[in-house]
């Protein structure tokens, strides 16, 4: 049988599973999984896969897009309109495209004061690369290039090429690929539900500052670039830190003169209710690197937003930039992002993520009385179900079962992280869909809890 009625899928289910293990390398995968999943349409909050099974989509494509929901003909027209009038042209030396220069106007128009410029890259990764390269460039043309030192977080994730996979915190990532980007250093996650070890009656954040500022002496004040960090942590499982942490971490940084990076790859346009979520947590951030909600995943885009201060540095005077990629502000991908923050705004998304959050809180909140959660956590459209083996000594229970049941049992698609069941949907869902995706949930805690 053939898969659906779209011409371009002439292979069937099983066709395609086959040619899939045989010759596509997946990203993100365990070598053991013969299972595949092969997803061939979409529609709103609705995917189908290649044997014609409908599934909810509760993480945006399963990556944290789709803000404005699947098969939206408003951004296929701007990627037709603009592939006949110009598909790509060259940013590099003084050459640009229209399509790149009215985004980075509109990218900085949405942003907190203090963020002027935009380079454009392919994703978040690149873009992770670029603001660990020029804020080490910043520092070189000022006259203090021993700061080439970065601070990351435990069980952050800021992509998987060598700078930016070094300073992810997922020890897995780090295995095998010989010696990594040096002058990386990692402090504590801001996680009050699993709070290092630190004394009763310790306060988390006071605890952090005190890590933080003793890593800073121990590398040397004047040896430090940047820290780098996501307002909420998106893959370590939806981590809110206390209201004061990024406040205290921005003020210690500014003393010793290091650049504040606030990785905005997920939370970006929309995703926990801002255009961009640092601002709200008090990060003023030296520069932000953003991808995913830019596009709504419709064509690879990234970018890094900074402060006049470093971009004049970095490209002032006589200064070359020796830094760039052939499809850095990619004209379609640029036209399409416009298309995207056009129904951001018109369909007013950004609040409606924060709606979507009071849902989420709504209907998963009563989870929390469940033995095998140890904590819900939602910021804006996203959700974290943290499970446990036993509540008391929160011993983590691996979450991927619960994907599985979701999937198999209730066609409804979300992620786990480790021992954190994800969800972060496009911000157009129904309060429907988001009950049927709550009620889905609750079944499978609650008939893993009794089996
Ligand atoms: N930063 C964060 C916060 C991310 O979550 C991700 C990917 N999920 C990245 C960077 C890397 O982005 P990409 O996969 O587009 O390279």
């Amino acid at each position: 049988s053939v898969v659906n009625d779209l011409p371009f899928t002439a292979r069937t289910a099983a066709e395609l599973a086959e040619i899939d293990r045989r010759v596509l390398v997946h990203p993100h995968n365990h070598g053991s999984q013969s299972e595949r999943i092969t997803i061939v349409r979409g529609q709103g909050c609705t995917v189908w896969d290649a044997h014609g099974v409908e599934l909810l989509d509760v993480m945006g494509a399963g990556n944290w897009v789709a803000q404005v929901g699947h098969g939206r003909p408003e951004l296929a027209d701007a990627a037709a309109r603009q592939i006949r009038t110009l598909e790509y042209y060259t940013g590099f030396d003084i050459f640009a495209n229209d399509q790149s220069i009215t985004l980075a106007q509109r990218l900085v128009d949405l942003a907190p004061d203090g963020l002027d410029r935009v380079f454009f890259t392919n994703g978040g990764s690149e873009s992770v690369e670029t603001a660990f390269k020029f804020a080490r460039l910043y520092h070189h043309h000022r006259g203090e290039p021993d700061r080439t030192w970065f601070i990351s977080r435990n069980f952050a994730y800021h992509g998987s090429t060598f700078a930016s996979g070094t300073a992810t915190g997922f020890p897995g990532i780090h295995e095998g690929i010989g010696p990594e980007f040096p002058n990386v250093a990692r402090v504590s996650t801001p996680h009050p539900y699993r709070a290092p070890d630190i004394s009763p009656g310790r306060d988390l954040t006071d605890f952090l500052i005190e890590e933080l500022a003793a890593t800073i002496e121990r590398i040397g004040p004047g040896n430090v670039a940047a820290m780098i960090g996501e307002p909420v942590m998106g893959g370590a499982g939806i981590l809110v830190p206390p209201a004061d942490y990024w406040p205290r971490v921005r003020e210690l940084l500014s003393r010793h003169g290091i650049l504040l990076i606030a990785d905005e790859v997920v939370t970006g346009y929309g995703r926990t209710g801002a255009w961009y979520d640092s601002a709200d947590r008090g990060m003023q951030a030296d520069l932000v690197t953003v991808a995913k909600g830019l596009t709504s995943g419709y064509a690879p885009l990234g970018a890094v937003l900074m402060s006049d201060a470093v971009a004049g540095t970095i490209t002032g005077g006589d200064t070359y930039l020796f830094h760039g990629h052939t499809y850095s502000g990619h004209a379609t991908a640029c036209a399409i992002a416009h298309a995207n923050l056009d129904l951001l705004e018109q369909e007013k998304l950004v609040d409606r993520a924060r709606t979507v959050g009071e849902w989420l809180h709504e209907t998963l909140a009563p989870l929390a009385g469940l033995p095998l959660v140890g904590e819900v956590r939602v910021a804006g459209a996203t959700v974290g179900v943290e499970l446990v083996a036993d509540r008391e000594t929160r011993e983590p229970l691996m979450a991927d079962w619960v994907t599985r049941a979701l999937r198999e049992k209730h066609r409804v698609a979300a992620r786990e992280y480790g021992n954190t069941l994800v969800m972060a949907p496009p911000l157009i869902i129904s309060r429907a869909e988001v009950e049927r995706a709550a009620e889905a949930l609750t079944d499978v805690l609650r008939a893993g809890a009794g089996s």
